[in-house]
């Protein structure tokens, strides 16, 4: 099964994905992830993406791409996925739609996680990630049992440095007007299902798997 899940920042977009790629045994491959991880290894593609993801705007299609493309060639991947935040932009969505094709495959259901910009902004302002497995919590919707150590593997936890507020507005603006229209391309190809993110986690994993079994892709 192939997915892809977009939303706003702050959506729940990862743990979401988490609770799919355990429910479903398909990896869950973050675009986000596989740039942090490069910043942090210190890759020519991790210094130049630091650049835009610093001030919150999108790191070019190209950059992107590279890493999409080169994770989505890994074992795991052959059989199915589940795409977070990628594709964000027209052109992602053509070249993964490319990709595939070439492969004899398809993206079946894409989940649109919807929320409003007050309540995005109440949720990450308290949003906190462990350093050591990238496992997400929250201060006070999903606080960990520990003060600020992770609840899986003990690792400190941090908030994001693009978390900040203003950062959060712009990406907040660039998802309208970039991902807006990629919303769009798969409503067109009838392969969009948007899913009410308010809620508790549990609540919005039950909406996506009602939405992946009415799409009938599951298996
Ligand atoms: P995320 O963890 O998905 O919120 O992404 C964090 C930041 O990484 C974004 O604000 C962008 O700067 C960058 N980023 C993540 N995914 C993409 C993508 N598909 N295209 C361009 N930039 C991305």
């Amino acid at each position: 099964m192939r997915l892809v899940l977009l939303g706003p920042p702050g959506a729940g977009k990862g743990t979401q994905a988490r609770m799919l790629e355990h429910k479903y045994g398909i990896p869950q491959v973050a675009s986000g992830d596989l740039l942090r991880a490069a910043v942090r290894d210190r890759t020519s593609v991790g210094a130049e993406a630091r650049r835009y993801m610093d001030r919150g705007a999108l790191v070019p299609d190209e950059l992107v791409l590279r890493l999409i493309e080169e994770r989505l060639s890994r074992t795991d991947a052959q059989t199915g996925f589940i795409l977070d935040g990628f594709p964000r932009t027209i052109r992602q969505a053509e070249a993964l739609d490319g990709a595939l094709t070439r492969r004899s495959e398809r993206i079946k259901l894409v989940l649109a996680i919807m929320l409003s910009d007050d309540e995005i902004v109440k949720r990450i302002s308290g949003r906190r990630t462990c350093k050591n497995c990238g496992a997400m919590f929250h201060t006070i919707f999903d606080p960990p049992r520990n003060f600020n150590l992770c609840n899986h593997c003990n690792g400190e936890l941090y908030q994001r440095e693009d978390d900040a507020e203003d950062t959060v507005r712009m990406r907040l603006e660039v998802y309208a007007s970039e991902t807006g229209p990629v919303l769009e391309y798969y409503e067109r190809a009838g392969r969009l299902a948007r899913i009410d993110g308010t809620g508790r986690a549990e609540e919005v994993q039950s909406r996506i798997v009602a939405a992946i079994e009415r799409a009938g892709v599951a298996a």
